[in-house]
């Protein structure tokens, strides 16, 4: 990989997508909340649940102290919904017991949390923090692939290969702006929309759309 193209296709979709924009979940308790309640769900879904659930318990120390149970009936709209709710109140203890109650702004704390994979450690650093770190969802995943800028198969993978290859410099727009182009142009499935993307000369995916249909 040239590494002029991780210039232009981040100065390109830079320019497009909003690379920070202004979020109400910025806070780092908000931030690893939600982003831990929305792991196989769509943010669209999850969101009055977690506006019901931070209605109800605004702080770690009143979420720590809430029933599995009551928390799970808020959050019942959501998948995995049982797990999430335990998820949600262990989290709470353990920012309440190890942490005083905050967030921790650091990767190998934040993953030791209950329901906290690498990928909402990497978020919260991002979007709480303002921390440079490589969040891998679904969207990076995919578009980092056939950029061609790794060859990898699980976020774990890509991570861990993306961190080798992509300046720092990218580290904190690579997630917002990747989600935003993986919707709206690099999409899932077979069919991206190849022609109407504005980085297609540095893209290495082999079976670019011509057309629409
Ligand atoms: S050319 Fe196609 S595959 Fe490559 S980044 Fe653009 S939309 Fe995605």
């Amino acid at each position: 990989m040239h590494t002029d193209h991780f210039e232009q296709v981040m100065r390109t979709l830079k320019r497009r997508y909003v690379a920070r924009a202004e979020s109400a979940k910025d806070t780092p308790w908000e931030s690893v909340l939600f982003t831990m309640l929305t792991a196989r769900s769509r943010d669209e879904q999850v969101e009055p649940a977690f506006r019901a659930l931070m209605r109800a318990y605004p702080t770690p120390a009143a979420l720590s102290r809430a029933r599995v149970s009551d928390v799970a009936h808020i959050i019942r709209t959501i998948g995995l919904y049982r797990g999430k709710a335990r998820n949600a109140v262990a989290l709470a203890h353990a920012l309440v017991e190890r942490h005083g109650g905050k967030v921790p702004a650091d990767l190998d704390a934040l993953v030791e949390l209950p329901g906290v994979g690498r990928k909402t450690a990497s978020c919260v650093l991002v979007y709480a923090f303002d921390i440079p770190a490589i969040a891998v969802d679904t969207h990076v995943l995919r578009v980092t692939n056939r950029l061609g800028w790794v060859k990898e198969t699980t976020p774990e993978k890509t991570e861990r290969a993306l961190r080798e290859v992509l300046p720092k410099k990218h580290w904190l727009d690579l997630n917002r702006v990747m989600v935003q182009f993986g919707r709206d142009v690099c999409t899932p499935g077979t069919r991206p929309r190849c022609f109407a993307c504005p980085v297609a000369t540095w893209c290495g995916f082999p079976n670019k759309t011509k057309t629409s249909r």
